[in-house]
């Protein structure tokens, strides 16, 4: 059973108001609140644990370590990798992303290379490559999508050529809650000889992740999109992948012996983890996945897609009401634009009722371009969301609607 009313309640922010209002937290894609067994962790391991990782013969330090070690082999089960030293602990998706885009870019691609991106990429799987490009030389080509808001497969195949080196695309949509077929993408990129790096800061939240089943080469996701804190992120990789590629920061933890005239780097995954990680963040995103492992993927992504259809039906009542983003496969997300009210209008006037959604372009304002608009309201649900919250959004809309 999944008690919907029993879970908030792991959840203390959701009990708080808002201008008097009960809050209303449709801002999930840009963060998740934590459950109580997050904070705790943070509390307990600073409490009683805290040392640094690694190095200590002393027995906090090993604790840590213990700790920290096995947060790794949390997040290796979760996502089913083959081996914690696939799993390189970042500062996020963002840093996932500029990681793999300095490393692979500097070992594997030269001028006149290729990689491939889609037209709904959040600005960082769009920016770091256009960093790349101008060291570099390097093109980026573009997979185009339909009106609804789906990647056009075909036109995607045509895209590669002998240059073509790596394809990097995210798993969900963060404006248009579209689940792009990766697994698919993945196996025409493979067929033609070039790895695939996913953004799944969208997908992991949603959707159950197996990198082996998906053939990903290498996932990126953040801690926070996923109930766990702000600071952590992931980056998988697979084991003759990461082999192969060069550091990405140099300093303690990533280096086997240093004298002033040669380095040797540290085995996978501490060679790309230079200097103290966030090992509070760590513990603390292990419990966030064994938080959401509990309640099941499944059973979280059946909930959010009703909600998601649910607020879809209710929200095409309203009058003037354009949906953004009607992809047949939908996690989540539901992007909108009343008549001719502008986003930033809807979303301060809703804020005003309780009801927290963001507006704008969403860090994607090549997709932005592509729709011929601005900005969307967005309201994006995640696993403690509920009917009542979905109308209470609507009557919000219908509200700011009248008044305009
Ligand atoms: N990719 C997507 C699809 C996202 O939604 C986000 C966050 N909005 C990011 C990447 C970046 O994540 P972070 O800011 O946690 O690094």
């Amino acid at each position: 059973m999944y008690d919907i009313y029993k879970i908030r309640e792991d959840f203390p922010i959701l009990g708080r108001e808002v201008y008097g209002k009960p809050l209303v937290y449709l801002d999930n894609g840009a963060t998740t609140q934590k459950p109580r067994v997050v904070v705790d962790a943070m509390v307990d391991e600073y409490y009683s644990v805290n040392a640094n990782v690694h190095r200590g013969v002393h027995f906090l330090s090993q604790q840590a370590t213990e700790l920290h070690e096995s947060s790794r082999e949390t997040v290796r089960r979760f996502i089913n990798a083959r081996s914690a030293n696939e799993v390189i602990f970042t500062r996020g998706t963002t840093e996932s992303i500029n990681l793999l885009a300095s490393s692979f870019g500097e070992e594997f691609m030269c001028e006149g290379d290729e990689v491939i991106i889609s037209t709904m990429e959040h600005h960082s799987n769009i920016v770091p490559w256009q960093l790349l490009a101008a060291r570099k030389g390097i093109a980026i080509k573009i997979i185009p999508m339909n009106d609804k808001g789906e990647l056009l497969l075909d036109e995607y195949e045509e895209l590669f050529s002998e240059r073509t080196k790596l394809v990097s695309v995210t798993h969900v949509s963060n404006v248009l809650g579209t689940v792009n077929p990766v697994k698919q993408i993945i196996s025409v990129a493979h067929a033609h000889g070039v790895p695939v790096l996913v953004d799944g800061a969208q997908g992991v939240p949603h959707v159950a992740v197996d990198v082996q089943d998906l053939g990903a080469d290498f996932y990126a996701f953040s801690g926070h999109k996923v109930y766990g804190p702000t600071g952590v992120g992931v980056l998988y990789g697979k084991e003759e992948w990461l082999d192969r590629l060069p550091p990405y920061q140099g300093g303690g933890e990533m280096i086997q012996t240093v004298t002033f005239e040669k380095t040797t780097f540290n085995e996978l995954p501490f060679k790309f983890e230079a200097g103290t990680p966030d090992y509070i963040a760590t513990t603390a995103l292990a419990r966030a996945l064994d938080y959401v492992t509990a309640l099941g993927m499944d059973n979280i992504a059946v909930h959010e897609h009703d909600l998601t259809q649910y607020a879809m039906n209710r929200l095409r009542e309203i009058p003037g009401m354009r949906l953004i983003g009607e992809a047949a496969e939908k996690s989540g997300v539901v992007s909108f634009l009343v008549g001719d009210i502008h986003h930033f209008d809807m979303g301060t006037l809703l804020d005003r009722l309780g009801i927290a959604v963001r507006t704008g372009h969403h860090c994607a304002q090549p997709l932005m371009q592509r729709l011929g608009i601005e900005g969307t309201v967005r309201a994006s649900f995640c696993l403690y969301n509920t009917r009542e919250e979905v109308d209470a959004l609507v009557a919000g809309v219908e509200r700011v609607s009248r008044m305009f």
